[in-house]
């Protein structure tokens, strides 16, 4: 049965992707994105219709704000009618961070969302960027009976989709640039474009009637802290009292271990008493946090600090600026946090 090829908006933010090499100054700067079919003219070549969209300003990813997750979330918010699915050029250095963000605030998303980018510029004879974004568009215009393959927000990179909000950025140089250690490939591109579909996201039955909520509301009163040896009561305490403070990623050793000093343990009571937010994340790149498992994780369990499990911290990060502006009670908030919402930690 044949049907209508689809439609897809590109949507460019900036990052290396987009970039070519000025002649004169050797640095390199952005080029007009609305020319990209004569950069990669294999583009007319993709079976689908491909529109673009940039911010007036592409930026490095090293400027990626909240405002600009919103920015692109309002993209794909007054849009998405019109398209059958979304393919988000940022750059590498924060995808993971804004890709994790983009899950959490597209409730109910039945469309693909692709995020990919590039180690090397479109125009560079070695670039990774053509098979990249030839191949994230194939991701997203993928169909099967009609329906789109993918219907999560999800991350293309030198042959892998990865499900966003597990990838960690862990190359600064690889065209490999990313991994998702706690969670499977969701395809895989060689001969074939072989999508794994027993763990491709779908919206529960209840779920199903719902229309896409965009979650503007990602609060700003955050921060990570991350453990090491010899950390001092003074940096946790400081930490602890910024003046506003809701939310804190707790990067901890191990499967969650934490220094048993009785000082430590009592800034975090302190904290939590104050209404502050805790989540216990590892450092590993892979694993989970037990808490409990350990005696140096037992008293943090005791005290109300929640567990992130196999999250990463990208995705922890998003999830409290998510979860915190619907003001739920201390156990509300811990059940919502220790269960997946959209993928991101797995079920025990
Ligand atoms: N510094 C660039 C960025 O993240 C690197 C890249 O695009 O890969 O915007």
């Amino acid at each position: 049965m044949s049907h209508s090829p689809s439609k897809l908006l590109l949507i460019y933010t900036g990052g290396t992707i987009g970039m070519i090499k000025d002649y004169e100054t050797n640095a390199l700067k952005a080029f007009d994105f609305e020319n990209i079919k004569e950069r990669i003219p294999e583009l007319q070549l993709v079976d689908c219709q491909v529109e673009t969209i940039s911010f007036e300003q592409p930026i490095d990813s090293s400027d990626m704000t909240p405002d600009l997750w919103r920015r692109i979330a309002e993209i794909i918010e007054s849009r998405y009618a019109d398209y059958d699915g979304f393919v988000v050029l940022t750059g590498t250095d924060t995808m993971s961070y804004t890709a994790s963000a983009l899950s959490f605030m597209l409730e109910y998303l039945r469309k693909p969302v692709i995020f990919t980018g590039s180690q090397l510029p479109i125009g560079d004879l070695r670039t990774d960027a053509k098979e990249n974004l030839i191949t994230a568009i194939q991701v997203a215009s993928a169909q099967e009976d009609g329906v789109a393959k993918v219907q999560e927000v999800a991350l293309y990179f030198e042959y892998k989709l990865y499900r966003a909000n597990r990838t960690t950025k862990v190359s600064s140089e690889q065209f490999e640039a990313f991994e998702s250690p706690n969670f499977p490939h969701l395809a895989e591109s060689g001969v074939h474009l072989t999508f794994n579909d027993s763990i491709l996201r779908r919206l529960k039955a209840d779920e199903k009637g719902k229309e896409l909520v965009v979650r503007m509301e990602m609060s700003s009163d955050v921060v990570i802290l991350k453990l090491f040896p010899g950390i001092t009561e003074t940096t946790v305490r400081h930490v602890l009292s910024i003046p506003g403070l809701k939310g804190v990623v707790l990067e901890t050793y191990g499967a969650g271990n934490a220094p048993t000093a009785s000082w430590f343990l009592e800034c975090l009571s302190d904290a939590i008493k104050a209404g502050i937010r805790i989540v216990n994340v590892t450092q590993c790149v892979s694993g989970s946090v037990l808490q409990g498992l350990y005696a140096a994780s037992a008293g943090m369990k005791q005290i109300g600090v929640i567990s992130g499990r196999d999250i990463t911290t990208e995705s922890a990060l998003a999830k409290l600026r998510y979860l915190l502006p619907f003001d739920f009670s201390r156990e509300e908030f811990k059940t919502h946090f220790e269960r997946p919402l959209r993928g991101e930690l797995s079920e025990f």
